[in-house]
């Protein structure tokens, strides 16, 4: 529910030195709280109603996996027919723009194979984390496991599928070490390793951010979760406010920007109001390097607190507005 869409304050800046300056100054103002001191711990409980789901997401997973990564794979052949027709020259074509072209259809193939087990990756981690939140789940290295193992179990109907449903030739031509000539290579060993790891991560980071909102256990529900803007003045402020064992009920409002220096995470419980709130500093600074724009940004969790029902109403008052 990110409903506020406003641009991170870009400062400018004479060097890379002095963006580097004014960065430490800030984490020297607000520093890093490290996420072991985070105040919202997962409880790593699995309910069975999460386990049967997330099996039942392994088993939804395994084909939309395969069918999503046959997409992207035939999206990507589209492209390598037209790439080929469009670079290759007659004959008499000068030696190097033959290797041009032989090397940018071979990058478009590495490419689109990588991007196959992207797909693959992203599409059944998002299936299997889903299932989990809808059964609860609190369990983020549970949900990584079975969202891996369906990952692999999609790679491998696809790579079955087309050797059973495509010419030799044809797989050949779409893509690098899906298929011959450079099956059972080293090469074809080397591209299936890092086709997985890219594949695994993809899946790990889907299932894992799935059932990452704190959870109230004793509501049984996760929280909502909003993310509001906010100037530094409002960081430093709502720091110090959190800092304090009591909130003071006169607390300043914080006003809206539309040039964010850091922003605020709020979590609310829908059924007894008890919240989580997280404050991020952001900091982004500019400045020309050969003329040529560089950029050095950077955010951080500065503040977290767990907030009982009074308090989130308390800090919800005070903080910008949401649309
Ligand atoms: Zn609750």
């Amino acid at each position: 529910m990110t409903a506020n869409a406003a641009q991170t304050k870009k400062h400018v800046c004479a060097s890379m030195q002095q963006a580097q300056d004014i960065l430490k100054q800030w984490q020297a103002e607000l520093p890093r709280v490290q996420a072991a001191q985070a105040a919202y711990k997962a409880s790593g409980r699995l309910p069975r109603k999460a386990v049967g789901l997330m099996m039942i997401g392994c088993i939804l997973g395994v084909p939309f996996g395969a069918f999503a990564g046959a997409l992207a794979l035939a999206v990507g052949s589209v492209f390598y027919v037209a790439f080929d027709a469009v670079l290759k020259g007659g004959a008499g074509t000068p030696v190097v723009f033959s290797l041009i072209h032989h090397g940018l259809v071979l990058l478009w193939s590495l490419l689109s194979f990588l991007g196959t087990y992207l797909v693959v990756g992203v599409v059944s981690g998002w299936i299997v984390g889903s299932m989990g939140r809808l059964g609860r789940n609190r369990n983020a290295p549970v949900a990584i496991a079975i969202a891996i193992m369906t990952s692999v179990a999609a790679i491998f109907v696809l790579r079955v599928g087309i050797r059973v449903f495509m010419a030799h030739e044809v797989a050949s031509q779409v893509t690098l070490a899906i298929s011959s000539p450079y099956a059972a290579t080293l090469l074809d060993w080397v591209f299936f390793a890092v086709g997985g790891i890219i594949m695994c991560i993809a899946a790990s980071i889907l299932a894992a951010t799935q059932c990452e909102d704190p959870f109230c256990e004793s509501c049984g529900v996760f929280m909502t979760h909003a993310r509001i803007p906010l100037a530094l003045d409002g960081v430093r402020h709502l720091r110090h406010i959190l800092s304090n064992v009591d909130i003071p009920s006169a607390a300043q409002s914080l006003s809206s920007t539309a040039e964010k220096e850091g922003f605020v995470d709020l979590y609310r419980c829908p059924a007894c109001q008890r919240g989580y709130v997280c404050v991020y500093p952001e900091f982004c600074g500019t400045w020309l390097q050969d003329n040529r724009p560089q950029e050095l940004s950077e955010y951080w969790l500065a503040s977290s607190c767990l907030l009982e029902p009074g308090k989130t109403e308390q800090i919800t008052r005070i903080l910008p507005q949401q649309i």
